[in-house]
């Protein structure tokens, strides 16, 4: 459930029009809602009651500093990805013992940042990045707590450009070297072994693979407890789905997945922590846009709309589906006919929808994609010299634009020349 319901025909963000939002700072916009966003973290926060737990949103998903802020007044943790989010979740307050580190190509000035302003773990990926984390920690004098991420070679059975538990991902080490690793892990001076972490891909609609993967997490608990090794802590990934196709999908609930965690590793008495970024972020945000043009093409009409790849790039980069629906409902029986959404870039893989049924609209009205507030706003360009997209972010009546559009000037000005031009 979400926040973006319509009320006499009207699509709202919470109690504001769309259309007023989109009137006061232009289109396309990205809108999020607080309401949404809190009730999200709060499901997986009670998902997991019971058991010791920290969910730690993944940042990578939606990284706006008043989202961050949001989720951590509710005392989300965050995963993070890079030196520039480890920045991003300090600046919005994070303390930096829940923080926890993910990525596979942490470098030694991003593993001294986080050593320097305090980290929860590192979830080490690899035997060198082990040796460099070592190595900085004991530089500083300190010990960097860790967990090893494995992979578990399981098949998440989701798009293959963001699966990441399977032993041809770059991801993890294999789960059949962990022994070895958590070993050398051990005669380390700089690090402390906390646990174990496991991620095996985003979008995941089942919860078969993350079964399967947490199975062969627990044993390994066991087999390293045995090896002697103090394993405290799982890091389960983060990775549920959300339904991107109303009506035509039904991921599992964060309380199905929560109740699937007790079962698999409650007996262990380890602290949990899941990494959810989609499944918080994803439909508490939309993106609205306007038709440009309406254009009669061969056989089919295409609607031309001021939002496009550069802005939100899934339906290109992963033949991502995102429901596209009018501001302005249409009255019911109105007629439906077909069209070609695109954007005004220069590529066909432009695309946003093709043969999408829609009531028949104008040019000038309003559209929003739905499900639009993970891998939106964070993974959009300024292609083609298109601005970065205002953000908006609304709480009740009210709402507050948490990014303002760039103009052409302060994009232009980025720019240096050098002398001998
Ligand atoms: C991307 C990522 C997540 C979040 O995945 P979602 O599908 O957005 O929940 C969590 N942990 C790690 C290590 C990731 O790379």
């Amino acid at each position: 459930m979400d926040h973006f319901l319509y009320r006499d025909g009207a699509l709202f963000a919470e109690d504001v029009p769309v259309s007023e939002i989109v009137a006061a700072v232009g289109s396309p916009v990205y809108i999020y809602s607080t309401a949404t966003l809190e009730r999200h973290f709060k499901l997986f926060d009670e998902a997991l009651a019971g058991m010791d737990h920290l969910v730690c949103y993944a940042m990578k998903a939606a990284s706006n500093q008043a989202i961050l802020k949001t989720l951590a007044a509710l005392g989300a943790g965050m995963d993070v990805v890079s030196g520039g989010e480890y920045a991003r979740a300090k600046a919005a307050g994070v303390p930096g013992d829940r923080i926890v580190f993910s990525g596979v190509g942490k470098t030694d000035e991003e593993i001294r940042a986080a050593l320097t302003g305090g980290i929860r773990q590192f979830n080490v990926e690899s035997e060198p990045e082990m040796r460099a984390i070592d190595r900085v920690a004991q530089t500083l004098g300190v010990v960097a707590p860790i967990t090893v991420r494995v992979n578990p070679d399981v098949d998440a059975k989701t798009h293959e450009k963001i699966a990441t538990g399977k032993s041809e991902n770059k991801f993890g080490i294999p789960i059949a070297k962990a022994r070895e690793v958590y070993a050398e892990a051990a005669s380390m001076k700089g690090l402390k072994v906390i646990g174990i972490d496991v991620h095996i891909g985003s979008q995941l609609t089942d919860l078969e693979p993350f079964r399967l993967a947490y199975r062969k997490v627990a044993e390994l608990t066991e087999t390293l407890r045995a090896d002697g090794h103090e394993i405290s802590r799982l890091d389960l990934g983060g990775g549920l789905g959300i339904p991107y196709e109303r009506g035509n999908s039904a991921p599992p609930l964060p309380v199905e997945y929560g109740s699937m965690i007790k079962e698999e590793l409650g007996h262990l008495g380890c602290e949990i922590e899941i990494e959810p970024g989609r499944l918080i972020a994803g439909n508490a945000g939309i993106l609205a846009s306007r038709i440009i043009y309406l254009k009669e093409g061969e056989g089919r009409e295409f609607m031309i709309i001021d939002a496009a790849m550069n802005d939100l790039i899934r339906p290109a980069m992963y033949s991502a589906h995102h429901d596209i629906v009018p501001v302005q409902e249409a009255e019911p029986g109105a007629e439906q006919q077909p069209y070609d959404i695109v954007g005004p870039v220069c590529e066909s893989g432009d695309t946003f929808a093709k043969g999408r049924m829609m009531p028949k609209l104008s040019e000038g009205d309003l559209v929003a994609f739905r499900s639009a507030g993970a891998y939106g706003a964070v993974m959009s360009s300024e292609y083609n010299t298109r601005p970065l997209i205002p953000e908006v972010l609304v709480k009740d009546d009210q709402f507050a634009v948490i990014r303002p559009r760039p103009s052409f000037d302060e994009i232009i000005n980025r720019d240096t020349i050098p002398e001998w031009l």
